[in-house]
C-alpha cells in the first residue's frame, strides 16, 4: 500500500515539476507503422529498439 501511494506521489511531483519523462516515439526515427509494429506507439516511455531522429 505504501509503495503505490509513494508512486502517486512522485508522479505528481514529476508531473508539477515538469520531470516527468517524454513519450520516445516523438523523437525515434521509427515512428511510423511500417517502421514500429509496438503497439504502445506512441506512448513509449522506455523503449530497446529507441533510435533517434537526429543520429
Ligand atoms: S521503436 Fe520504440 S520508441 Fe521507436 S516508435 Fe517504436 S515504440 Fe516508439
Amino acid at each position: 500500500m505504501f509503495s503505490y501511494i509513494s508512486k502517486i506521489l512522485d508522479k505528481l511531483k514529476n508531473l508539477l515539476t515538469g520531470r516527468e519523462k517524454a513519450f520516445l516515439c516523438d523523437t525515434c526515427k521509427y515512428d511510423y507503422p511500417a517502421a514500429c509494429r509496438n503497439a504502445k506507439r506512441p506512448n513509449v516511455k522506455e523503449c530497446g529498439e529507441y533510435r533517434s531522429r537526429t543520429t
